[in-house]
């Protein structure tokens, strides 16, 4: 499968402003699209406002 939109392998790091959680970009969206932190009791959303990415 291909993902034209997608840059690299979709692993960049991602910082939850919230709960302080880091996880890699994929298991924070499930369509590429939509971002939400995926701790349980966690609700922050979106990519500069409840999570910020950690690009090298
Ligand atoms: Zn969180």
């Amino acid at each position: 499968m291909q993902q034209l939109a997608v840059r690299g392998t979709g692993r960049d790091l991602l910082r939850c402003r919230k709960c302080g959680a880091e996880f890699p970009e994929g298991r924070a969206t499930r369509d590429g699209w939509h971002f939400a932190c995926p701790e349980d009791d966690c609700d922050a959303t979106g990519i500069g406002e409840g999570l910020c990415r950690l690009d090298d």
